[in-house]
């Protein structure tokens, strides 16, 4: 069977690049850990990184470099007084699915029927289940083993960024925007934005490639904040307990028992709407800890998720009064939207890039959040550009090399619109 074509002529002359690109990277371990102090939370993150420096000064990106902060640098000079435009992705994968020796397996002019990943029988697309996949009949899937994730999450938007450079770097006759790079880390634990130098990194305006579905642009994410209840009891030995012990335990399971039952949960909401989510709950008698996610796309509702939290808690006090109940509330992250609608023409130019590759563009929203949401509250409008990866966070993880190539040739498209504006940093 021969293969799907491909969005666009340009699309189809990048995709050897960029899947020679893409299999080499994903070959690299560079799984992130929670809760590590260190920066990065894991080493061979940087394993990744160094490689791509290498990479990038062979492209003739002299300045390319390793920040103190783990970041990648990199700039690609263009049409001077264009607006400088920032192309950001992260090296490393989560830490909940195995992401050391990827082997991936490319399934070319892939002919419909379901996929069985030779490492663990168990692991089968089936289109039937998974209708992006059911819709790309022809073209070239390329899948893990099924022993480990993929990690298309992101490294199909490190492709695609290199790939997109590599060829404008060889095509002196195309006029683009000045470029610059960036190669995160630890993005899959919250902290792929820690400490972005903004000033070095000297973007107008800058776009995440970490979507998924052709010719999605993402330009609203949730606001998140995270509550953690600390609930102080009074331990006394079992034997002589009576009239004595507050057991802090059976208070954090009666704060967890006293949620709503059937709405404002992520098992019980989509689109939309918001929800508190209980995700750790640790402790003994003495002192129990439950740690909640609230998050919603409108930030007052997200205020009143949060407040909820805090009636249920000193409820549970009020009925204890012995026992001493803390509530810290942390701001993770704010929706983009706001700070996007200040600069439309971040969105514009994207979707009239994806709309030169022969795509039709979709402006979606996404229930989580992106290193762009907490770089767009900082001043710098970052929306989400589609990878062409699917089924992230799962052994099942998939990408097609026609989509990933549409997205590479997207940001071509993409530096070439943005050169045609005059740089205007009023916003
Ligand atoms: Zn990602």
């Amino acid at each position: 069977m021969t293969s799907a074509p491909y969005a666009s002529p340009l699309a189809e002359q990048l995709a050897g690049d960029l899947l020679e690109r893409f299999l080499r990277y994903v070959r690299v371990d560079t799984q992130a850990a929670f809760r590590a102090a260190s920066r990065p939370s894991t080493e061979k993150q940087l394993d990744l990184s160094r490689m791509l420096v290498d990479e990038l000064r062979d492209l003739g990106l002299e300045d390319a470099e390793l920040t103190e902060n783990s970041n990648v640098f990199a700039t690609l000079p263009g049409r001077p007084g264009a607006p400088v435009v920032g192309l950001i992705a992260h090296v490393d994968t989560t830490p909940d699915v195995a992401g050391a020796g990827v082997s991936p397996i490319v399934h070319r002019g892939w002919a419909g029927a379901a996929i069985e990943l030779p490492g663990d029988a168990r692991q089968l697309l089936d289109p039937e289940v998974l209708p992006e996949l059911g819709a790309r009949v022809g073209h070239d899937i390329v899948t893990s083993d099924g022993t480990t994730l993929l990690g298309a999450d992101d490294k199909a938007g490190i492709a695609e960024i290199m790939t997109a450079v590599a060829h404008l770097a060889r095509s002196p006759e195309r006029e683009h925007a000045p470029i610059r790079v960036a190669f995160t880390v630890d993005e899959e634990v919250g902290r792929g934005a820690e400490d972005f130098d903004l000033d070095a990194f000297g973007a107008d305006v800058a776009y995440t490639l970490d979507g998924s579905g052709l010719g999605e642009l993402e330009v609203e994410t949730f606001s998140a904040s995270s509550v953690r209840v600390v609930i102080r009891g009074l331990s006394v030995h079992p034997g002589t307990a009576k009239g004595k012990l507050v057991n802090a335990v059976k208070l954090a399971a009666e704060l967890v028992a006293s949620l709503p039952q059937d709405r404002l949960s992520p098992e019980t909401t989509e689109d939309r709407e918001g929800y508190v989510h209980p995700h750790r709950i640790s402790g003994n008698a003495e002192e129990a800890i439950v740690d909640f996610i609230a998050r919603d796309h409108d930030d007052e509702l997200l205020e009143r998720h949060v407040a909820l939290l805090c009636k249920l808690a000193e409820e549970v006090g009020r009925r204890e009064p012995r026992a001493h109940l803390e509530v810290e509330v942390r701001q993770s992250y704010r929706n983009m939207r706001p700070f996007i609608e200040q600069n439309p023409r971040v969105v514009e130019a994207a979707l009239e890039a994806i709309r030169r590759v022969g795509v039709e563009p979709r402006l979606a929203i996404t229930r989580g959040g992106t290193d762009g949401a907490v770089l767009s509250s900082l001043g710098l409008p970052t929306p989400n550009l589609f990878t062409g990866g699917q089924e992230y966070h799962s052994v099942r993880e998939w990408a097609s090399v026609q989509d990933m190539a549409a997205a590479a040739a997207t940001i071509v498209e993409l530096a070439a619109v943005w050169a045609e504006s005059p740089r205007d940093r009023s916003g």
